[in-house]
């Protein structure tokens, strides 16, 4: 079976969806800090998966999971990935990011199970020499963060070299939308990135909607992202670990859609698709936000066969079925 860690979070869970409908046996780990039950609950009514909850930064847990389990592969999500939090609590990001990791991928190798995609992130890049972005740039992390996810690419290499366990790094940029059918969605607590909180004031008019900054150096001012549908995004996973199985070799790639968008211009699509008048301010800029990111996906494109299908529209859309749904609100009052 295939071992999700962080399977009960927002790019964890829509990835176990993805693989049980290529009919993938998942073994979901997570230690509950960031995921939620209820998502969990929803994957195991829908298909091969079994959850296990345990925590990265205890041995015996992944120990005990390693034994009890025929583990042929593992997609590694579980991590904290709030840059902001990450400057406040340094400790917390290294501890769990990257000694949480190097306890899985001791127990790998114990194990013999030698394949691994790992979620990592265009914030290992820092603030941008040149845009598009592509996987050749210099990786100089401007937070701990995106230092925690570098160090792991890192390890990971060393692992290979000294084990020859194989390592796909996925450098995500900006991620959006929701499953189609309402199932689960993004849900994070609380809530900081942009489209979620721009629908929060579609859907609560009492709540303006807070642009960080108007004063970057890009078309409108503010700042421009990369914002790839989750659903795409959980696709490139099952083909990065299908191309590890095939070609047995480390590789990295990044995952966006190749086109940048500002905040202005995604508040004024969420505007248009949702019909409606939001609540805007301008505000200070947020610490550590690079103006501008976006990334060249060639490379994704060409080894992996992978093609990012869904509209910034679509994220908007299913993002609101999600929200409206009121299913976050029924579980936060149970
Ligand atoms: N942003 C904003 N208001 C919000 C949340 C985010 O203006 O309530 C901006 C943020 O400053 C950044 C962009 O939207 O420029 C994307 O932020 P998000 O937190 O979604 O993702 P990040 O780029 O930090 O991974």
């Amino acid at each position: 079976m295939l071992l999700i860690t962080g399977g009960a979070g927002y790019i964890g869970s829509h990835t176990v969806l993805n693989l049980i409908e290529n009919n993938y046996n998942i073994l979901i780990f997570d230690n509950l800090e960031n995921g939620h039950i209820e998502t969990v609950d929803t994957l195991l009514g829908l298909g091969n998966v079994k959850f296990v909850k345990g925590d990265l930064r205890n041995l015996k847990d992944i120990d005990n999971l390693f034994s009890s389990y025929n583990i042929q592969g593992v997609i590694h999500f579980a991590a904290f990935a709030l840059v902001e939090e990450s400057v406040k609590n340094p400790g917390k990001y290294y501890i769990n990011n990257i000694y949480g990791t190097i306890n899985l991928l001791d127990t790998m190798i114990r194990h013999d199970v030698k394949r691994i995609v790992f979620s990592s992130t265009c914030a290992t890049y820092g603030e941008p020499l040149y845009t598009p972005i592509d996987e050749k740039h210099i990786q100089n992390p401007i937070n701990p963060y995106g230092y925690s996810k570098l160090a792991v690419e890192h390890i990971m290499d060393d692992y290979d070299k000294a084990y020859e366990l194989k390592s796909i790094r996925l450098r995500y940029f900006n991620v959006a939308g929701s499953d189609e059918k309402g199932r689960i969605g993004e849900w994070h607590e609380p809530e900081t990135h942009l489209i979620p909180n721009i629908i929060k004031s579609a859907i609560n008019e009492s709540k303006t909607f807070n642009i960080f900054g108007a004063d970057y150096d890009t078309k409108d001012g503010t700042c421009v992202r990369d914002y790839v549908n989750v659903l795409d995004l959980a696709e490139a996973h099952r083909l990065a670990y299908e191309y590890l199985l095939r070609e047995n070799k480390t590789d990295v790639f990044n995952l966006g859609t190749g086109n940048g968008h500002s905040v202005k211009e995604v508040f004024d699509t969420c505007e248009k698709v949702l019909n409606q008048k939001i609540p805007v301010e301008i505000r200070e800029r947020r610490a550590g936000d690079p103006a501008k990111l976006y990334a060249d996906i060639t490379k994704a494109k060409t080894i992996l066969k992978w093609e990012p299908k869904r509209t910034l529209e679509e994220s908007i859309k299913t993002n609101y079925l999600w929200e409206s749904s009121s299913k976050q609100e029924e579980f936060i009052n149970v």
